[in-house]
């Protein structure tokens, strides 16, 4: 039984497309914006 840990390492990782900073996959679709580039009042 493999790590769970392991598992999420192994997923590939989401990196926002104007600052290049790792996010985590969300439910809802972004696009490809983090949180602080996705912000509206930015
Ligand atoms: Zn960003």
């Amino acid at each position: 039984m493999m790590n769970v840990i392991e598992f999420f390492r192994n997923l590939p990782k989401k990196k926002c497309s104007k600052c290049g900073n790792e996010m985590i996959e969300k439910a809802d679709c972004y696009g490809n914006l983090c949180d602080d580039c996705d912000h509206p009042a930015r």
